[in-house]
């Protein structure tokens, strides 16, 4: 046997490999190298390919090693076989060692297939991950849009809305030039559209939940379709609720034309089915420059202005006004706060003398309703009278008024029987549909003690125009039952004196402001109100004149036929106890009084 080191060995077959491996394309290491590093192996393997037992792992590292060079190939491994057989046969030490050469050589093809088979296996495994990796990577943007999106409609939900929102706040403006911010350019603006369908609970009322889905799809739909063109999203944020984020925005314009835009979208029928449904929207819109916009501000006014849009009816539009808003906030915190301040005895009735023209003798006194209002001071009706019918509060409040004043008038009517002024009380048109009302009226009356023809209720001229069978009914059987009513504020609206001629009415209240109209300057001879009265008293009824302000005024009214009056000149509205002062003096009740107040 020849007797050569392995290292020997390995320089003497380096030149084999090397030409062995000639031409093989992919190699990952230079031919050399590898050529290099086959014939040390090689070496290796020979060097104990004849020791017993055979250790087929040395040989196999050589195919191995051709798999790891990239030389995958199987002409490379058939010339590689070649080298290590005619290798071995030089080096063999009897023919019978060639069954040895046949078992390195498949120690080698085995080395080289198991190796090509790992790489293949650790392949399949690295791609079978990448594919995990995608899996887990759709799945994460799947639950993302999941999170922000509205599983119904598929448009942003009011999380991703929320989001782009504070980002577009958020965003610094655009660097306009080398010089920084470009002063003639224009600030950035937004503009957001809330938009609530009309009615919408009657669709799903009417048509069932899936009609009712179907519709909100389409509308989604519709909505996206105009708004998400232009820089805009749209988003889901409540059953029936859209908004709409524009930004850059063109303008409160701009804003306006994309709402009204919609609006006429969302009017266009729904076909849903066999159905075919119409329907209106209302949008409340905020257009403002970004810089210093506050996100919750910009959701807060849009909701506000959807509220003032919902108020003017059915597809309705609403810009947001900051001026409009406070004056609504007031009005809400002033609406809300007046059941309870009846209840806390907030409220007080002044009394107003109403005298005879001709010799200032007390006839009447009006009832006028003040609010003494814990923050805001003394309140005159004008600040709240309207609130309450709005609100439904006229109701209870008006109830209390009048109870209050028949118990005062009862009061005065025990300190003079027979000489008493009527109590005169204003009253709401609503008042007067209330089913409950004449019953209400007969109950204090019985409570009190006051007389029927001791009272008076004055109604305006329009509540009493505008009078439906209901109330003329209330009125006429007030009427029968001996009370006076008075249309108040005459000359205000229609003066229709024929009118009021089939109404139960007793007098007529000329306004202050009529008086006013009439006499800019002062008093002077005035035909239309001698013309007024003269019919008046021909049509049976009585004329007061309230805002008699000087002792002209009431000589003039006095001359001109009308018969009662009430106002500064003759005493302002007063406390109760002051006319149950001057009743209980027993020098005759005459206006003007000193110790009264005027003005
Ligand atoms: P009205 O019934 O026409 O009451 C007359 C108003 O003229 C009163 O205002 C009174 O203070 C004011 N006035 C009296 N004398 C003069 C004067 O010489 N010059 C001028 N410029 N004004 C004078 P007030 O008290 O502010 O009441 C305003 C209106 O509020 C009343 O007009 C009445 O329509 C309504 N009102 C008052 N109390 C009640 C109530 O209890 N219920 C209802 N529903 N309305 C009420
Ligand atoms: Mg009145
Ligand atoms: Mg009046």
């Amino acid at each position: 046997m020849n007797e050569r080191s392995p290292g020997e060995r390995s320089d003497l077959f380096a030149a084999d490999w090397a030409s062995a491996l000639a031409g093989a394309a992919d190699a990952a290491l230079p031919a050399d190298e590898v050529a290099e590093l086959l014939a040390a192996l090689a070496a290796d393997t020979l060097a104990v390919a004849w020791d017993l037992p055979f250790q087929p792992e040395q040989a196999a590292k050589i195919g191995a090693a051709l798999v790891d060079a990239s030389l995958v190939d199987p002409v490379v491994l058939g010339r590689s076989l070649t080298v290590i057989r005619r290798q071995l046969t030089l080096d063999a030490p009897a023919a019978a060692d060639l069954a040895i050469v046949s078992a390195v050589e498949e120690a080698v093809a085995a080395g080289y297939i198991r190796a090509l088979r790992d790489q293949t296996r650790a392949e399949t495994q690295r791609s079978a991950e990448e594919l995990r990796r995608g899996a887990e990577a759709r799945f994460q943007a799947e639950l993302r849009h999941q999170a922000q999106h509205d599983p119904l409609t598929g448009v942003a939900n009011r999380t991703l809305f929320l989001d782009r929102l504070a980002a577009t706040i958020a965003r610094p403006a655009p660097p306009a030039g080398p010089d920084g911010a470009d002063p003639a350019a224009p600030a950035r603006r937004i503009g957001i559209c809330y938009l609530d369908l009309d009615g919408f609970t009657s669709v799903n009322d009417t048509f069932g939940h899936d009609v009712g889905d179907e519709l909100l799809i389409a509308v989604a739909g519709r909505l996206r379709r105009r708004i998400e063109p232009a820089p805009g999203l749209v988003a889901r944020i409540g059953g029936d609720e859209f908004i709409a984020l524009v930004e850059p925005s063109g303008g409160p314009d701009a804003m306006v034309a994309l709402a009204s835009d919609v609006l006429t979208l969302i009017e266009r029928p729904f076909r849903i089915g066999q159905h075919r449904i119409g329907l209106t929207a209302s949008v409340g819109i905020v257009e403002r420059p970004v810089a210093g916009a506050e996100l919750a501000d910009l959701v807060k006014d849009a909701d506000s202005a959807l509220y003032r849009a919902k108020a003017e009816g059915p597809g309705r539009w609403s810009v947001y006004d900051a001026a409009q808003q406070a004056t609504d906030s007031a009005r809400m915190a002033l609406t809300t706060s007046m059941r309870s301040a009846l209840e806390a005895g907030e409220f007080t009735v002044v009394y107003q003398p109403i005298v005879s023209l001709p010799d200032g003798e007390l006839r009447g006194v009006e009832a006028l309703l003040r609010w003494d209002h814990p923050t805001l001071g003394v309140l005159a009706p004008e600040a709240f009278i309207e609130l309450a019918e709005s609100s439904g509060v006229i109701t209870p409040l008006g109830r209390w008024v009048m109870e209050t004043a028949c118990a005062q008038a009862a009061e005065w009517h025990r300190v003079r029987p027979g000489g008493a002024p009527f109590i005169s009380v204003n009253l709401s048109a609503q008042q007067a549909t209330d089913p409950g009302f004449v019953g209400d009226v007969a109950r204090i009356m019985a409570a009190t003690g006051l007389p029927f023809p001791l009272l008076q209720l004055e109604l305006t001229e329009s509540a009493l125009v505008g009078a439906d069978s209901r109330p003329l009914e209330t009125l006429q059987e007030l009427a029968a039952m001996g009370v006076r009513i008075a249309a108040d504020d005459f000359g205000s609206g229609y003066s229709n004196l024929a009118y009021l001629k089939r109404l139960p009415v007793g007098s007529l209240k000329l306004s202050a402001s009529f008086i006013k109209e009439l006499w800019p300057d002062g008093p002077a001879d005035e035909p239309v109100i001698s013309a007024l009265a003269g019919l008046a008293h021909r049509l049976g009824l009585k004329v007061t004149v309230e805002g008699v302000e000087t002792i002209e005024h009431a000589r003039q009214l006095s001359v001109l036929g009308c018969d009662t009056a009430q106002g500064w000149y003759y005493a302002a509205a007063v406390p109760g106890r002051d006319i149950t002062a001057v009743l209980r003096d027993p020098a005759p009740a005459r206006f003007p009084r000193p110790a009264l107040p005027h003005g």
